[in-house]
């Protein structure tokens, strides 16, 4: 399997060249250069497959350059019942005939960005011992993608852990996920500032080629490619989960953000998964749900995007989404270089009059919705009243757009990206209660924390890395 950038102009790689890079070098997202085929034959022998080797079977057709071996032992010391509380490790749960939760989101850290990290953490490890290298990871986050990188990274050889997150705006439980951690290769650095001025800080120092070659930085963010191949083993896992046979059709709805999620999915139905609609759900920052709609994409400033009480999908920019844009243009790069050239000159672009939007609407599976704070209170309070389960905010977004898109005759799968425990105050406001806790997470705000504070400032980072690893 080659990969290419989606701006045409990268060279050839394999999978291990772009498993511990970001971008690639002019600029663009790695992408396969053709998407893999699973024959009905196939499809059929994965139908009863336990997770891990499921797992290995879909990473393998994208992974082929990494040792067979080191791939299965990897997803076997991965998907366990230990890390994700159960042996199907994304159960499903069904409210009704034709309408199910896919539980994404009982490993470590309860969001599903663990289930792509756990294994990141066990490739990186197998392939910096391969490479005989050492690894700084930097980030920045608000709260669910720092806290999964630093749980699959915490006591790994080679690797140390830098990540940013803005002082005191988490929730009390995020926080404490974080900064409980004891490992010494992982280093909490509260900013004095908010989330953008993490991110400037962490871009800042990715601009420093000569920093960045001397400190091996690197990052574990949502354009890693590994990452998006990691989720497409769910949709499968799912669609077994909810079908009898594979003649039948599903469709799933996925609460968005940076589009690597739902963008799994896509590549689940281009190799051949019955995916019948790929529902997107956005909240109050709506720019993927108006492109679905109208074909013009306008991303939002910083300052544009809203605080919402689904914190992790407030994103304007969703960095996945050129991944899709690719795909749609017939893998053009000049062209996908010129649409973001249009992005940088004035603020967007628009394929409705494109021969690509015929793609999108006819044969995509894409449709949208959006949902706003108050229908995300009425339906954890419609799901805990009808079916007596309470889900998260972000998940109740993705309900909300399922509910409007379903058709009777399909089976709807609604993926559960958090556990609500981690988002309490929208549960207490929507039911008058708390949040129930898993057992683990008992006292968790009362351990001890350990981090450092700093100002948004990329030479107090280097300093501070410089004398840390
Ligand atoms: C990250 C996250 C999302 C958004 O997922 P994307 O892959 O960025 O679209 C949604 N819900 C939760 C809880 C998340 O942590």
């Amino acid at each position: 399997m080659k990969y290419v950038s989606t701006r045409g102009h990268a060279a050839n790689q394999s999978f291990t060249d772009i498993l511990l890079e970001g971008l690639a070098p002019d600029g663009g997202l790695s992408v396969p250069e053709q998407w893999p085929r699973v024959m009905p034959v196939k499809l059929e022998a994965m139908r009863d497959l336990p997770y891990p080797r499921l797992a290995f079977e879909i990473v393998r057709f994208f992974a082929d350059d990494f040792p067979g071996a080191a791939l299965k032992s990897a997803c076997e010391k991965t998907y366990t019942k230990e890390i994700f509380g159960s042996p199907e490790i994304t159960p499903l749960r069904t409210l009704e005939p034709n309408l199910h939760i896919l539980g994404l989101s009982n490993g470590p850290t309860l969001a599903f960005k663990d289930i792509a990290l756990q294994l990141i953490g066990n490739l990186f490890e197998h392939e910096l011992a391969a490479q005989d290298r050492n690894l700084n990871v930097v980030g920045a986050t608000s709260g669910d993608t720092g806290s999964a990188a630093e749980h699959a990274l915490k006591g790994k050889p080679r690797v140390n852990v830098f990540m940013l997150s803005p002082q005191g705006r988490m929730s009390p439980f995020q926080r404490a996920q974080m900064f409980s951690l004891q490992e010494a290769n992982i280093h909490n650095i509260a900013v004095e500032g908010v989330f953008d001025e993490c991110q400037d800080v962490v871009k800042a120092i990715n601009a420093d080629a000569g920093f960045k070659e001397e400190h091996a930085i690197g990052a574990v963010n949502s354009i890693n490619w590994a990452r998006v191949v990691a989720q497409v083993v769910y949709y499968f896992k799912g669609y077994f989960a909810a079908t009898s046979s594979n003649d039948e059709q599903v469709s799933f709805a996925v609460p968005s953000g940076n589009f690597g999620n739902i963008f799994a999915g896509y590549v689940a139905k281009k190799m051949g998964l019955p995916i019948r609609r790929l529902v997107l759900a956005t909240n109050e920052n709506d720019v993927l749900d108006e492109f679905f709609r109208t074909g013009r994409y306008r991303p939002r400033k910083a300052a544009e995007t809203q605080e919402t009480s689904s914190p992790s999908m407030d994103i304007s920019k969703a960095s996945n989404f050129e991944r899709f844009i690719w795909d749609i243009v017939d893998g053009d790069g000049d062209k996908v270089a010129w649409l973001w050239e249009q992005v940088a000159q004035k603020g967007g672009f628009d394929l409705s009059t494109d021969r690509a939007w015929e793609k999108v609407e006819e044969d995509s599976g894409f449709v949208s919705g959006r949902s706003l704070h108050e229908d995300r209170v009425e339906t954890i309070r419609l799901v805990k009243k009808k079916y007596n389960q309470v889900i998260d905010p972000h998940t109740a977004d993705g309900v909300k757009v399922a509910l409007r898109q379903r058709e009777p005759r399909y089976p709807m799968i609604c993926l559960e990206t958090a556990l609500p425990v981690k988002f309490d105050a929208t549960i207490v406001e929507a039911l008058g209660e708390h949040a129930p806790r898993p057992p683990q997470f008992e006292g968790l705000e009362k351990l001890p924390q350990r981090f450092t504070t700093m100002k948004p400032d990329p030479e107090a980072l280097k300093d501070y890395i410089r004398s840390n690893h």
